[in-house]
């Protein structure tokens, strides 16, 4: 199960993504994105700023997730590895600031998805669930080509099966979608909104019986619903389709979400 960035936005919709994975035993692994509006300010970062203006969006990315980290019950778990990320984040910046680079721009944003995933799986271990945090760069292999990096199938579906698959049968697994590796080692993105691409491919490399997109919108629909309010959801929609509307804008789904699951023949639950 995939959820985006307003669904792990903050606390509460933290819980109610939590209630969801919760009321399935199906879901063994679930992949997030940033909290909304985190990926944005990373972005700003990368592209280097002065000083003041750096302050002012690493207070903005601390604001939104220590919103979450002090309704904690035990907020003193989680907030040193969060104070952690801001200082890389904040030593990162600095750099761009002298000299920006895609590869450091990865870097960068990767941030987003590694903090979002260490405070879901607090608030599941805080519900008792046995939940484990899993660095989806172990597995997610792609090129080097920073910020549309392309999968490479082969070495991830491999290191999948061996590095995160055993995992799946001992506890529910949280990882990040959207960030992964090139063969060096160094952080790629697979462009924005890949976190749909992603749970697609992880679907694909585990044999999924079903890869689940939770949004904040509750399906596809004929058009942009908050555009056009009288769109039309769609119940179902052949592949060939959903990648056509993604591929020419309906940001619903990262128009490569539908390869690895063509591929496979994975049904993709779009809703909320
Ligand atoms: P997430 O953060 O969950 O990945 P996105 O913002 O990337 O969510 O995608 C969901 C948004 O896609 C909706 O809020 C909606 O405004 C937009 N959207 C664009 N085209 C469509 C469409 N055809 N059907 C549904 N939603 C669409
Ligand atoms: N956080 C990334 C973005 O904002 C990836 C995603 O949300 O799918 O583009
Ligand atoms: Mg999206």
């Amino acid at each position: 199960a995939k959820f985006g960035g307003t669904s792990v936005a903050d606390f509460d919709a933290m819980n109610r993504s939590a209630d969801v994975v919760l009321a399935d035993a199906n879901t063994r692994l679930v992949v997030l994105s940033a909290s909304a509006g985190i990926t944005n300010l990373l972005v700003s970062l990368a592209e280097g700023q002065e000083p003041s203006q750096r302050v002012f969006l690493l207070d903005e990315i601390r604001r939104i997730q220590y919103a979450i980290v002090d309704r904690l019950q035990r907020p003193d778990v989680i907030r040193g590895e969060i104070d952690r990320m801001i200082e890389n984040i904040a030593m990162l910046s600095e750099a761009a600031a002298l000299a920006t680079s895609a590869a450091l721009t990865d870097e960068l944003v990767s941030h987003g998805e590694l903090m979002s995933t260490l405070l879901f799986v607090e608030i599941l271990r805080e519900r008792q669930v046995n939940a484990v945090w899993f660095d989806v760069r172990k597995v997610m292999r792609t090129s080097d080509r920073f910020g549309r990096a392309e999968p490479e199938v082969d070495v991830l579906t491999e290191l999948t099966i061996t590095q995160l698959k055993p995992r799946l049968e001992q506890a529910l697994v949280i990882t990040q979608g959207f960030i992964g590796s090139e063969s060096k080692g160094r952080t790629t993105t697979l462009g924005r909104g890949g976190s749909d691409y992603t749970a697609a491919l992880l679907g694909e490399a585990l044999h999924a019986a079903r890869v689940d997109i939770w949004t904040d919108v509750p399906g596809i629909y004929t058009t942009d619903p908050r555009v056009v309010p009288t769109a039309k959801r769609i119940d179902e929609i052949t592949f060939e389709e959903a990648a056509e509307m993604a591929t020419f804008g309906a940001k619903v789904l990262h128009p490569a979400t539908l390869l690895p699951a063509v591929r496979r023949d994975i049904p993709v639950f779009v809703g909320s």
